[in-house]
């Protein structure tokens, strides 16, 4: 297994309780819950206030900090990927946030975790863009309802033509904005619904409910929202089936005499030597664009393009969120209101659940749709600083004037898959390792720029029809790569030549080589991708073990 994510983590919980012996590869340190998580601490408890070490990147090959997950509250234990240098190709302005400790990014998640469905599968039928996936929602919504009932979803049953509905936990509460904005949506005929959200509103599978501390997003020390390293990697570990090795970062796929896989080489970070590890199956779950990066790399006589690359598909047909504010402000109405601790965590409270070509799938000017989501609510930190002007007393009188009142709107708008959008290796870079760099090439296309503007106008109706005040929205959509929820670049399909798995993860070239993350997907929805990772992973394993059972694959 390569990658302990929420993909790899959960294959490993699934074959170790099966009875397989797996070892884990991991490439970073592993997660220390007493020293990682924020532990109630507050930012002035903190040198920096919360912002870090200004010099704290220095040397190191990739200097931008990364997001809220990335902060003070971690610093000094080296949980993100600053080392590993990446290209971006002339034109393109990937922004690539990578956590490399255990458990990966679903640490520190945002925990959205809407089902996709038949309007998503089945969507090249519906509007003629495209390729249909290889699954359909009959298929893929048991492996939903098991995704669901193993990590813990809080959400409501809506009837949705977008949003199949799931499995739930009781929904988290509204906060104030939310009453207003619900009633402002529906006088401009947009929905506005609890957000189907991985975070515990009751006790669930012996894992305590969530108590409203604030700041998910740099770690649950009581383990209330799923997270590998709460959920699946202990529950591998119990089964006393699992070898977890840290700081092995892996290079390439190793063939035997017949290009089938043996196992891997990885670099040892600490000590910088090479070792080989052999395995009878391999899984591959390092974070859709690692995967392929891995891959890529993996050239030998039998795979000169990189292991299981007959079809020239790996790499390609890269997608992402689109992600920006199209709109903030704040509601008068609520200007002189108590303070309360309402943003509930940074959660994913409540959204606007795509309701665009539902009726017909060409009746806006763009194909598909988008989602939006709505930041706001007393958080510990007042976000919208950057929103207001000024500064000295007048600044800080107008923090606290317009605490309770402020929202942020996000939009998720999905890209659709394109011949120019794809990563492969910048032959003539290496990182300190001396690993080939994987390269992007990826720009917004016409129809997600559409979505963007579209939405803008949606947040001026908006409001207007809740009495807000429209401060403005921003300028251009965030860098491609923030929202973190890239797919494509190992596409699952029947065909082998347009598609590097089957339907079942499993490379169509090499049969004992599995893909467990986003990389699958074949193209972007207007969901996120980690509740979807888990139930295909969920799928893909069972589809292992049945193999393991029928002698296609063999143990010893
Ligand atoms: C702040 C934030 C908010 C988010 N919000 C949401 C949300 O609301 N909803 C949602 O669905 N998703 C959200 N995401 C995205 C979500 O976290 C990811 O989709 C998910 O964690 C991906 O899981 P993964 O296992 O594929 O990859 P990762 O979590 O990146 O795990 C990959 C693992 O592979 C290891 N690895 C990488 N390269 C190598 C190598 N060469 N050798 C060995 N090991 C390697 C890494 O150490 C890591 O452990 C958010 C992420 C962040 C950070
Ligand atoms: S708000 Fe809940 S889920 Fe979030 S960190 Fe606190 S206890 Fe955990």
């Amino acid at each position: 297994m390569v990658g302990t994510g929420a993909g790899g983590s959960t294959a490993m919980k699934i074959l170790c309780e099966a009875g397989l012996e797996v070892c884990a590869l991991n490439s970073g340190p592993r997660i220390d819950i007493k020293e990682d998580y924020r532990g109630h601490r507050q930012v002035y408890d903190l040198r920096f206030r919360g912002f870090g070490n200004p010099l704290r990147f220095q040397g190191k090959a990739h200097q931008e900090p990364y997001s809220v997950e990335e902060s003070e509250y971690s610093e000094g234990r080296d949980l993100f990927e600053h080392d590993i240098a990446y290209s971006n190709a002339p034109g393109t302005d990937w922004y690539w946030k990578r956590c490399k400790a255990t458990g990966g990014k679903a640490n520190f998640w945002g925990r959205s975790s809407a089902r996709f469905g038949d309007i998503d599968f089945k969507a090249a039928d519906l509007d003629g863009f495209g390729e249909n996936w290889p699954v359909d929602y009959a298929e893929a919504a048991p492996w939903f309802s098991k995704a669901e009932r193993y990590m813990g979803v809080a959400s409501t049953i809506q009837n949705r033509p977008s949003n199949p509905d799931g499995e739930y936990l009781p929904p988290l509460p509204f906060r104030c904005i939310d009453f207003i904005i619900q009633k402002g949506a529906e006088r401009i005929g947009v929905p506005y619904l609890p957000d189907r959200c991985a975070q515990l509103t009751v006790w669930h599978n012996q894992h305590p409910s969530c108590h409203y501390c604030g700041n998910c997003s740099r770690g649950c020390d009581i383990g209330a929202f799923f997270s590998p390293t709460w959920f699946t990697i202990p529950d591998a570990e119990a089964t006393q089936h699992l070898t977890l090795v840290t700081n092995a970062l892996v290079r390439e796929v190793l063939v035997d005499e017949n290009g089938m896989a043996r196992g891997v080489a990885y670099v040892d970070r600490t000590s910088r030597r090479e070792v080989e590890v052999y395995a009878k199956v391999l899984v591959l779950a390092a974070s859709c664009v690692e995967t392929a990066h891995i891959m890529l790399n993996s050239k030998s006589r039998h795979w000169p393009a990189g292991i299981a690359n007959s079809s020239g598909e790996l790499g390609k047909n890269l997608c992402d969120h689109l992600y920006g504010s199209p709109g903030y402000g704040y509601l008068p109405q609520l200007l002189g209101q108590p303070a309360r601790p309402d943003d509930i965590a940074d959660s994913t409270i409540a959204w606007m659940p795509r309701w665009q070509n539902l009726k017909n799938p060409r009746e806006e000017k763009f194909i598909r749709g988008y989602s939006v989501y709505m930041g706001g609510g007393c958080g510990e930190f007042p976000g919208y600083y950057g929103r207001i002007e000024g500064f000295g007393s007048k600044f800080k009188r107008d923090i606290k004037r317009y605490y309770p009142t402020t929202i942020d709107a996000l939009i998720q708008a999905p890209s659709l898959p394109s011949a120019t959008n794809y990563v492969d290796i910048d032959a003539g870079k290496k990182d300190i390792f001396g690993i080939p760099q994987l390269r992007f090439h990826f720009q917004w296309g016409e129809n997600e720029l559409l979505m963007w503007e579209h939405s803008k106008q949606v947040m001026i109706d908006l409001f207007k029809s809740m009495d807000g005040e429209l401060w403005g929205a921003d300028d251009e959509p965030n860098r491609p790569g923030t929202s973190l929820h890239e797919t494509g670049v190992c596409r699952f399909g029947n065909d082998p030549k347009k598609y590097v798995t089957n339907k079942w993860a499993q490379t169509h070239d090499v049969g004992n080589l599995y893909i467990c993350d986003a990389g699958i997907f074949p193209s972007c929805t207007d969901k996120t991708t980690t509740m979807p990772i888990v139930a295909f992973t969920m799928r893909s394993c069972d589809h292992m073990l049945e193999n393991f059972k029928r002698g296609v694959h063999q143990r010893l």
